[in-house]
């Protein structure tokens, strides 16, 4: 594909909505990156946990931020998180992660860092980003905005599942309420709260499958990259 007609994908939605599985799947079939933005403010969170950093200390949280680096490393898989030259991709998806990372989502010094650094690494286009703000801050004008939603059974299955695969202990109710505690401090904050932008094309995912989802997608984007490439 013209590199000059690639276009910037954002997916936003709640917490296990599948924005992932989407946006890897869509990147992979449009030959574009993919930035899994969540993984970058949990890999924040296991440095701030590390380092007990307090949540009221600003001074702290400012010296940590520039003490942190955070790439992606390509892997068959998908990309792994890699915090300051350390592989941490098993570990920012804990219970332990998941439990405080919301909490620092909403530090408006962390927001600036991240959004900064995911503003550069879509600078090319050629992207598909996935988040809680990418089309209502991190990419305003992205060409194509997907808002995902699924109901609260449906995703806690699909969490309970992915983190039993990998091999983790967890009950039910713990990952329903954790959903649910990150769903409301995530939407309620006052910077950058995760809400539909007004442009985004809204997929409710409860019922579809994966393959049908990801065409539905597709679809989107092949239209927009046409719409783009003409001008
Ligand atoms: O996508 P994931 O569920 O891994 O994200 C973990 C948390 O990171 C979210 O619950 C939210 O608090 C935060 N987040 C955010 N903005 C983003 C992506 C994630 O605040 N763009």
């Amino acid at each position: 594909m013209d590199s000059e007609n690639k276009i910037i994908i954002a997916i936003d939605g709640y917490a296990s909505t599948g924005k992932s599985t989407l946006a890897k799947a869509l990147a992979k079939e449009l030959g574009y990156a993919y930035i899994d933005t969540g993984a970058m403010y949990r890999a924040t969170t296991l440095f701030f946990l590390r380092h007990k950093i307090k949540l009221e200390n600003d001074r702290a949280i400012q010296k940590a931020l520039h003490a942190i680096n955070i790439r992606f490393l390509p892997a068959s898989e998908g990309n792994r998180l890699i915090l300051n030259g350390e592989d941490v991709e098993d570990e920012i998806r804990k219970m332990y992660v998941s439990e405080m990372v919301s909490e620092v989502a909403a530090i408006s010094a962390v927001r600036r860092t991240m959004v900064a650094q995911q503003r550069e690494m879509g600078g090319e286009k050629g992207v598909v980003m996935d988040g809680r703000d990418i089309g209502t801050v991190v990419f305003r004008d992205a060409e194509l905005k997907i808002f995902l939603t699924a109901n609260s059974e449906v995703r806690t299955k699909r969490r309970l599942e992915e983190l039993v695969a990998k091999g983790l202990e967890v009950k039910e109710d713990e990952v329903g309420a954790n959903l649910t505690h990150r769903d409301h401090i995530d939407s309620t904050r006052a910077d950058s709260p995760l809400k539909k932008a007004k442009d985004a094309i809204e997929i409710d995912n409860s019922y579809i499958s994966q393959e049908e989802q990801l065409l539905l997608a597709l679809n989107y984007a092949k239209t927009k990259i046409l719409d783009f490439s003409r001008g």
